[in-house]
C-alpha cells in the first residue's frame, strides 16, 4: 500500500465526504485525491524519482496534497520547520539536498537565502503563486484523473527530521510501508464506530511526525480540521464550530488549554477522544483534563519520528484503569500496538524482568530504514533487528509499558540512578510550579547533582528549602534537588519540548 492509497481508498468509497476543513474552505476526498495525482504529474515534469521535495510553509491544504502527492511521484517529501532560524534551514537543506523547494510569500525570503547556499535546489514553488516563482497551481493542473506509475512500497517517501531535543536533528528516512503501518496502527487502536460524523482536529505543525494524524483520520474516512498554526484560541474556536469529536495534543497544549479563560464558555461536549504524547504527561494536567472533558476517553501514545508515529498506546484497558480509580496508569504509555513489538532490555541486550528499568526497543513495519547521511548513527540505532529508542522504560507483569525517562536525561548521583521525570512529576504537584525540568550538573562530590529548574506559576518564587521539603516527603533523599533555579521561561523546542541540553550547558558550573 502507498501513502496516497490512504486518500485514494476514501475517494473511491466516499468521494463527496469532506476530507479537510481549513479556514472556511472544504476539500472532499475526491478533490484531495485528484489534487495529489495532479501534483505527482506536475512534479514529474520538474524533478526525478528519488529527488527530495522540501516544503517550508505553515499548515495549509497544499501541504496535505504534498503529503500524498510527493511520494506518489516516487519523490521524497522533506518537511522543513518554518520556525527554524535561517542558518538552521540552510544546514538542513544542505544535508538533504532537495531539488524543489515549496514555500509561501511569508517565508520566501528565508527560502531564497537558504536556497542560495544549496545548489541542488533548481525550482522554487509557491503555494500562493508569488510572481517570479513557479506557482503550485500550475503543477496541479496536469492529468488529475490519471494514476501515475506506482512507486515501490519500500521506496523512501518522507524524509522527516527528528525534533532536535537531544542534539542536532537527524533525518529519518520513512518508506511508504513505514508510514502506512504507523497510520494503520493508530486507526486500529481506538474504536471509532460509534461516532456518526467523526471530525478530527489536527493542531500539530505538519512538519512534525504528529502531523501523521491527518493520515490516521483520512484512513478512517474522517474529516480533518487543520489549523494554520497552533494557538489555544484557534483550537477553542474550531471545536464548537466543527463539532470536533477527536483530537491529539502535546502535554503543553493541554496545559495551555486548561489555563485559558475562554475554555469555561467553550462547548467541548462533542469531543469523545483525546490522544496525547510526544513528551511526558504530568499527572496533575491529565487529572484536571479528565474532569474538564468528562465525555472524552483519554489515551497516551508513545511515538517517535523514527517510528512513523506511535508504537505503544492505551487500548480500552486505559479507560477501565481510569474508571477503576487508577488514572496514573494513563500517564504511562500502554501496550504495543497491532503492528508493533516492544521489549525492555539491559545494557547487554538481555531482556529485563517485570518492572525492571531498561532501554525500550521496537520492531515492526513502522520502523524507519535509517538516518539520512548518517550510517554510524543508523548502525548504533539497531541491535539484533530491534530499534533502540534511547528511552528508558519498564514493563509490568500485565505487559503494560511505562516510559521512565530518556536515557540521556537520567542523572547518576553518588552511584544512584535518578530519573529526571520522576522528580519532575513531584515538582508539578507543587502549587507554585507551572513547569519544571530536572537535569544533572557536574559535581565534584556526587559525580552529578540534581538541579531543578522551575517556571513559577505566579509572582512568588518557591525557595530551595521549601522545594526540598516538599520533595523529601515524596521522594528518596538522593532524588531531591540540591539546587533550585527559577527562570521566567524554560527553553523549548519548536514542538514544545524542554531543551534539557541547553539547561545543562547553562548550569554546568559548580554550585554557586
Ligand atoms: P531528537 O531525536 O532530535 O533529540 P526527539 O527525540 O524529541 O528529538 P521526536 O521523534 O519528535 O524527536 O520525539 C521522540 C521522543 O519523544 C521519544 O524518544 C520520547 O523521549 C518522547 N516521547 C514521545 N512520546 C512520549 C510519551 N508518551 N511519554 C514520554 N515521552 C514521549
Ligand atoms: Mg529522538
Amino acid at each position: 500500500m502507498l501513502i496516497s492509497d490512504v486518500v485514494g481508498f476514501a475517494a473511491r468509497r466516499a468521494p463527496e465526504v469532506p476530507a479537510l476543513e481549513f479556514e472556511g474552505a472544504t476539500w472532499t476526498f475526491g478533490e484531495l485525491h485528484a489534487g495529489a495525482r495532479g501534483l505527482a504529474h506536475g512534479l514529474a515534469e520538474i524533478a526525478r524519482p528519488g529527488d527530495r521535495v522540501a516544503v517550508l510553509t505553515e499548515n495549509n491544504p497544499e501541504y496535505v496534497l504534498a503529503y500524498y502527492g510527493v511520494p506518489l511521484a516516487g519523490m521524497v517529501l522533506l518537511p522543513v520547520n518554518y520556525r527554524l532560524a535561517r542558518r538552521e534551514v540552510a544546514d538542513l537543506l544542505a544535508d538533504a539536498t532537495p531539488t524543489v523547494l515549496i514555500t509561501e510569500a511569508k517565508y520566501l525570503d528565508l527560502a531564497r537565502h537558504a536556497a542560495a547556499e544549496v545548489p541542488s535546489i533548481r525550482t522554487i514553488v509557491t503555494v500562493d503563486d508569488v510572481a517570479g516563482t513557479t506557482p503550485l497551481s500550475a503543477l496541479l493542473d496536469s492529468r488529475p484523473d490519471v494514476e501515475p506509475e506506482r512507486p515501490d512500497e519500500d521506496a523512501p517517501a518522507w524524509l522527516l527530521y527528528t525534533s532536535g531535543t537531544t542534539g542536532r536533528a537527524k533525518g529519518a528516512v520513512l518508506t511508504h510501508r513505514n508510514v502506512v503501518a504507523g497510520a494503520v496502527n493508530a486507526v486500529l487502536s481506538w474504536p471509532r464506530a460509534l461516532e456518526r460524523r467523526p471530525v478530527s482536529l489536527v493542531p500539530w505543525p505538519l512538519c512534525h511526525i504528529a502531523g501523521y494524524n491527518v493520515l490516521v483520520a483520512h484512513l478512517a474516512a474522517e474529516t480533518v480540521v487543520l489549523l494554520r498554526r497552533y494557538s489555544t484560541e484557534g483550537f477553542l474556536d474550531a471545536v464548537p464550530r466543527h463539532r470536533v469529536t477527536a483530537t491529539t495534543v502535546a502535554p503543553t497544549m493541554l496545559a495551555m488549554l486548561l489555563r485559558h479563560p475562554a475554555l469555561e464558555d467553550c462547548d467541548t461536549t462533542s469531543i469523545t477522544r483525546i490522544g496525547y504524547g510526544s513528551a511526558p504527561m504530568p499527572g496533575a494536567t491529565l487529572r484536571e483534563a479528565m474532569t474538564r472533558f468528562p465525555n472524552a476517553g483519554f489515551r497516551a501514545g508513545f511515538g517517535m519520528t523514527e517510528l512513523a508515529g506511535n508504537a505503544l498506546a492505551h487500548g480500552p484497558e486505559g479507560h477501565r484503569a481510569a474508571a477503576d480509580g487508577h488514572p496514573e496508569l494513563l500517564a504511562s504509555a500502554g501496550t504495543p500496538m497491532l503492528l508493533s513489538a516492544a521489549r525492555v532490555v539491559d545494557d547487554h541486550g538481555a531482556e529485563c524482568g517485570p518492572d525492571e528499568v531498561g532501554e525500550l526497543e521496537i520492531r515492526g513495519d513502522q520502523v524507519f530504514s535509517g538516518y539520512w547521511n548518517r550510517p554510524e548513527a543508523t548502525a548504533e540505532a539497531f541491535r539484533d533487528g530491534w530499534f533502540r529508542t534511547g528511552d528508558l522504560a519498564r514493563c509490568d507483569r500485565e505487559g503494560r509499558f511505562a516510559i521512565v525517562d530518556r536515557r540521556k536525561d537520567m542523572i547518576l548521583t553518588g552511584g544512584e540512578n535518578v530519573y529526571s521525570r520522576e522528580v519532575e512529576d513531584v515538582l508539578h504537584q507543587h502549587a507554585a510550579v507551572s513547569a519544571a525540568a530536572v537535569v544533572g550538573a557536574p559535581d565534584e562530590l556526587w559525580g552529578e547533582r540534581v538541579v531543578a529548574v522551575i517556571e513559577p506559576a505566579g509572582p512568588e518564587h518557591p525557595a530551595l528549602e521549601e522545594i526540598r521539603e516538599f520533595c523529601a516527603t515524596r521522594l528518596a533523599g538522593y532524588k531531591c534537588p540540591r539546587q533550585v533555579l527559577v527562570v521566567a521561561e524554560l527553553p523549548r523546542s519548536a514542538s514544545g519540548k524542554v531543551l534539557k541540553r541547553e539547561l545543562r550547558e547553562r548550569f554546568a558550573g559548580p554550585l554557586a
